[in-house]
């Protein structure tokens, strides 16, 4: 498996430029933007139980704390499609790619920046599932052909 760069080195020249624009974008977000609560990026594993998978990482946002949404996801109280189809586990947080990133002041800035996050994990690994980013159209018409 390639091995992701560190996401932490804000002024760094390795940082990919994908989670270079994450760190743009939030740092260039007017303060008009600001709203009850913050917007915060978040990722996991995604363990497959069906043969050939097409996914890796689920990519996502929220208003709440990363753990209060993450344990939504585990317990299966609000999870994605795909797991609630039961082809794929909830797996760990990717700690090592998300304790980095910037909180967002709204959920539209917040959703651009879950689509260049989606489109990172996609570029470096491959295999994002996610609402945003360059092949969330692609999934959508792949679930809506799913679910005919
Ligand atoms: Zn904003």
């Amino acid at each position: 498996m390639q091995r992701l760069q560190p996401a932490a080195n804000v002024e760094g020249n390795d940082m990919h430029h994908l989670l270079s624009k994450i760190h743009r974008l939030a740092a260039t977000e007017p303060i008009s933007h600001q709203g009850k609560v913050p917007h915060y990026l978040y990722a996991y594993e995604l363990i497959p139980l069906i043969d050939d998978p097409d996914y890796k990482t689920y990519v996502g946002e929220t208003g709440k704390s990363v753990e209060e949404r993450y344990s939504e996801h585990a317990d299966g109280s609000r999870a994605c499609l795909i797991v609630r189809k039961g082809h794929y586990l909830v797996g760990p947080l990717r700690r090592d790619v998300i304790d980095s990133l910037p909180t967002f002041k709204c959920r539209e800035c917040a959703e651009i920046a879950e689509g260049l996050l989606a489109d990172y994990f996609d570029d470096v690994e491959g295999g994002a599932y996610s609402n945003n980013g360059s092949a969330a159209e692609l999934r959508r018409e792949e679930m809506e052909s799913d679910d005919a």
